[in-house]
């Protein structure tokens, strides 16, 4: 057991990495900005909570690991099941995919709803306790030792400072995370890998005017570039309500009257969006949320970093949202950082090291199928590798074929899904088919 960890952070990062810890320290205090949240509703610091999540089953294993039983917990709450394959009626490359049952069940709802049975669940734990509208400041580092001592917080209520002391810090601010720069006052730079998207959604929330609903759960239009660069999404979700999302990078406008978002979805290649929309009310208004850049900080490579900080979720990598990732990332390296501790006596350098270096590889696949798609847009800014060409060409033919073979999709979502490695993609099956395919 060690005594104190601090999470910066209580977004879903944060309270995944508090669960993670909570059995290997007596005291886990999460320290979040935003005020306590009293309800089921999206929040003001998480801008993202209005638009659609995904968790992918990769994330939900994960979740459910540090969480049992909250799968069942959401169901019951009134989660919708999907089957991916079956349920999801996806346009890709100029295709659509041809849907069949196959075995992966989705479990989906709301961000919001996903937060608040997160939260419940910390709420019972005894020794995880939140200190509400309090900021994170510096992060306080034994300079002899390089291993952090706390953390010096500021309350938005009184505006008095404090200085925590802790074992582990464990910075899980999000996209707008500090971390970089109070490592660089130290001394510390953390470089950025950055591909820059411009990505802006689209989202509100809508039910459906007449009781009949369409024949899927999930409508997905990928931009596929260059041909298509707009993209639209549609989810159910609890409370017979669906979100509809578009999304535009680059230079792309984002709809902000009833008007435009009609007019997005005439530019879509398919009249599926439009043809939903005109049976549909809204029932919230357009929330747009902007994506400068995808952005993977690389703690693994840099030097000297204090033992006892580690760094997870969106203030370690952020991937372009549209391939859902960011939640199952996190829980997937909370449960790396769960087995650390567990394991270990001392939470040194190279704790932290070994820490940075593992969930770089749990990053890779999932950054390196965001940024390869991203970077067929010619005006998407980021470091195109001699690889690149080769993986697009690939990754494009299995998304072609994957629209009438069956065994290519399910492979296809596995690996989309963080169950299966890519490697899954280079099986001779694959080959055979991309071969009877060129030459039928
Ligand atoms: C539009 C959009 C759609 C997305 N869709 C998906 C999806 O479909 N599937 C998926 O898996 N992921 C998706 N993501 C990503 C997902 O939201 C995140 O990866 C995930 O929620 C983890 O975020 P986080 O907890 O690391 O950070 P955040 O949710 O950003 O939370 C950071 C928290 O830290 C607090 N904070 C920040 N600074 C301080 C400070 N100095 N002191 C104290 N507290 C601080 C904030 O108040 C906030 O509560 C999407 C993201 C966006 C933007």
């Amino acid at each position: 057991m060690f005594e104190n960890a601090i999470v910066i952070g209580g977004s879903i990062a944060g309270k995944i990495a508090a669960k993670a810890l909570s059995e290997s320290f007596r005291q886990v205090t999460i320290i979040e900005a935003g005020q306590e949240p009293t309800e089921k509703a999206p929040r003001k610091r998480v801008p993202q909570s209005y638009h659609p999540h995904v968790v992918l089953k990769g994330g939900e294993a994960a979740i459910e690991k540090l969480f049992p039983q909250i799968t069942s917990e959401l169901i019951e709450d009134g989660s919708t099941l999907t089957n991916f394959t079956g349920d999801l009626k996806w346009h890709h490359f100029g295709s659509w995919k041809k849907p069949f049952t196959g075995e992966l069940i989705m479990v989906q709802q709301s961000q919001p709803m996903l937060d608040s049975h997160l939260q419940r669940r910390i709420n019972h734990v005894s020794n995880i306790t939140t200190r509400y509208e309090t900021m994170s400041e510096q992060l306080l580092i034994d300079r002899q030792h390089n291993k952090v001592c706390g953390l010096r917080v500021r309350s938005l209520k009184t505006r008095t400072e404090e200085e925590l002391s802790a074992d582990l810090v464990v910075d899980a601010s999000g996209f707008g995370s500090k971390s970089r720069s109070w490592l660089k006052t130290y001394g510390i730079e953390i470089k950025e890998e950055r591909v820059g998207i411009q990505l802006f959604y689209a989202s509100r929330l809508v039910r459906l005017k007449k009781e009949k609903r369409p024949d899927w759960y999930n409508l997905l239009i990928s931009p596929s570039f260059p041909n298509n660069p707009y993209g639209a999404y549609i989810q159910t979700i609890e409370d017979d309500r669906f979100s509809v999302t578009f999304s535009g990078y680059v230079n792309e406008r984002a709809p902000q009257t009833n008007e435009e978002f009609f007019s997005y979805a005439h530019k879509l290649p398919e009249t599926d969006v439009l043809d939903f929309l005109k049976q549909a009310k809204p029932i919230t208004d357009i929330k747009i949320h902007r994506i400068p850049y995808q952005v993977r900080r690389r703690f693994d490579l840099a030097k000297h970093i204090p033992g006892g900080f580690v760094v997870i979720g969106d203030a370690h990598c952020r991937f372009d949202p549209v391939f859902g990732q960011g939640i199952s990332v996190a829980a997937m390296e909370a449960i790396e950082l769960q087995r650390r501790v567990q394991h270990v006596t001392s939470l040194d350098q190279s704790f932290t090291k070994a820490y940075h270096k593992k969930i770089s590889k749990i990053i890779a696949t999932p950054w390196d199928m965001a940024t390869t798609e991203a970077l067929r847009h010619q005006n998407i800014t980021g470091d195109r590798s001699l690889a690149q060409p080769m993986k697009q060409w690939y990754s494009k033919k299995v998304y072609e074929l994957s629209a009438s073979d069956p065994d290519i999709y399910i492979r296809l979502v596995r690996v989309m899904n963080l169950i299966r490695s890519p490697h899954h993609l280079f099986h001779p099956k694959v080959w055979l088919a991309m071969f009877k395919k060129k030459f039928s």
